[in-house]
């Protein structure tokens, strides 16, 4: 699988890339396809769509009953307003049903999908199905798909594909596929961690498309950034967690006007929280990779345009995300980034080693040293569950970014203070991380039925 950096950081709404975004983008494809089929199109009178394990489990904290209802009217995580979005969805559920790819009346709303939080598919915890309905209730057609983590959609088909034989599709073109290889690409053709991940995009993209592109999302995360540190008010949910950007921006402005460096760590814990703030009120984000961890590479990313001197501060940009998407496509072919699968290692764990990675690329750092701050990120990461308190991506994910940022700071800071020599490799961490999501208890995995969800909010638990 030849994963872009485009895959890994896509402009979206919270507060979830995999709840929300994945979701959302699925329920457009159905729509689209079942209209556009000549057989099936003029017959589809109504839909139904079921949702399992984790996507089940924590349905309304993460906006996916929206988001579904929202994908079939044809709305696309890119461009849909999130105000006029939520606007919408309580149209339908009072009116009591939706317009199919935004022309065909059926009777679907957020009130009768139906979820089943207890059942886990085998292919992934993600799982969701839509069905088309004749006039007569008879069903058309049958779609299961899985929402795998930072809004990628995979539909059944492609689920039962064999790693190898995805892999053989992409032969030459991948450029490299573990972190050892492109270690050895990079000294073999003396270039860095990101210009071998811009060989790897050039198979789909010109130069400019590239850094334009990657221009547009920087602007897109810092827009973000400057959304949550001026938005106060209360989170929604239930949860009435206050929001602290704003007031924490203005504080913060009184006593450091000019950015000193003395100061760095808590303008970055700021911009984390800024993020996460829009993300959990469901405000446009990008997904780096996830929307519950797209905090941390926007924040490191502040820091390094505000703090590295005499680089122009686009250049950082290209490059820092760059390498962040060369790292972030192995955690992804070889692990998971969805909380649903491995836990919010998966999550916020990968975006640390990402923006490590990046930081320490755009610090001047070789690429051993580059491979070295990924892992050392990744490896004080290993075992984070997923607990979000009442399934709302708001406890403890939104500090937990803030926190992840330093940390990875940290880690590129190490890392360009050594050789780049090791003893764990970052392919080792990526697979002992892939080996504890699996260890985990289902409850640890996004369904808010453990941990931090449980003491902090007493529930009674489930068998399972
Ligand atoms: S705990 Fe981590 S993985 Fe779970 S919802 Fe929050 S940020 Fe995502």
């Amino acid at each position: 699988m030849s994963i872009s950096t485009f895959d890994m950081f896509k402009i979206g709404i919270g507060p979830s890339s995999s709840h929300t975004v994945g979701p959302m983008r699925a329920a457009g494809l159905f729509a689209r396809e079942v209209l556009a089929d000549p057989e099936l199109g003029p017959r589809v009178a109504d839909v139904a769509v079921h949702l399992y394990g984790s996507l089940a489990a924590t349905a309304v904290g993460h906006g996916t009953l929206d988001a579904v209802v929202m994908g079939l009217e044809g709305a696309d995580p890119e461009t849909v307003d999130p105000v006029a979005g939520r606007e919408r969805v309580a149209a339908i559920e009072a009116e009591g049903g939706l317009l199919l790819g935004g022309r065909v009346p059926v009777s679907l709303r957020p009130s009768t999908i139906v979820t089943h939080p207890l059942t886990f598919l085998p292919q992934h915890s993600n799982g969701m199905t839509f069905i088309a309905l004749d006039a007569q209730g008879e069903e058309l057609q049958r779609r299961p798909m899985f929402s795998v983590g930072g809004g990628f959609v995979v539909d059944e088909a492609d689920m039962d594909r064999s790693i190898a034989e995805v892999a053989a599709e992409d032969e030459g073109r991948t450029i490299f596929t573990t972190g050892d290889e492109l270690l050895r690409v990079c000294e073999d053709r003396g270039i860095s961690i990101s210009e071998a991940m811009l060989m790897r995009e050039r198979q789909w993209r010109s130069d400019e498309e590239i850094r334009s592109g990657l221009l547009t999302i920087w602007r897109a995360m810092h827009e973000c950034i400057e959304r949550g540190t001026r938005t106060g008010g209360t989170l929604p949910g239930g949860l009435e967690v206050k929001r602290r950007a704003a007031s924490w921006y203005d504080s913060l402005s009184a006593e450091d006007p000019v950015r000193l460096p003395m100061n760095a760590f808590e303008w970055v814990s700021l911009a984390a929280l800024a993020v996460n703030e829009e993300n959990a009120a469901g405000g446009r984000v990008v997904t780096a990779p996830t929307n519950g961890a797209a905090g941390i590479v926007p924040a490191v990313l502040y820091f390094a345009t505000t703090y590295i001197e005499g680089v122009d501060p686009d250049e950082i940009a290209v490059r820092f995300l760059l390498t962040a998407g060369a790292i972030g496509s192995l955690y992804k072919e070889h692990a998971s980034i969805s909380g649903a699968e491995v836990g919010c290692q998966g999550e916020v764990g990968s975006a640390c080693s990402m923006a490590a990675a990046a930081l320490c690329e755009t610090m001047g750092g070789k690429p051993a040293q580059v491979e070295n701050a990924a892992e050392i990120a990744m490896e004080h990461n290993l075992g984070l569950t997923c607990d979000p308190i009442g399934g709302l991506v708001q406890i403890p994910c939104i500090e937990r970014n803030a926190m992840a940022a330093v940390k990875a700071i940290t880690a590129a800071r190490f890392a360009l203070r050594g050789t780049g020599e090791h003893f764990v490799s970052l392919d080792t961490v990526i697979e002992t991380m892939r080996q504890t999501g699996k260890d985990m208890h289902e409850r640890y995995k996004e369904t808010a039925m453990g941990g931090l969800a449980v003491t902090a909010v007493p529930v009674s638990l489930p068998d399972c």
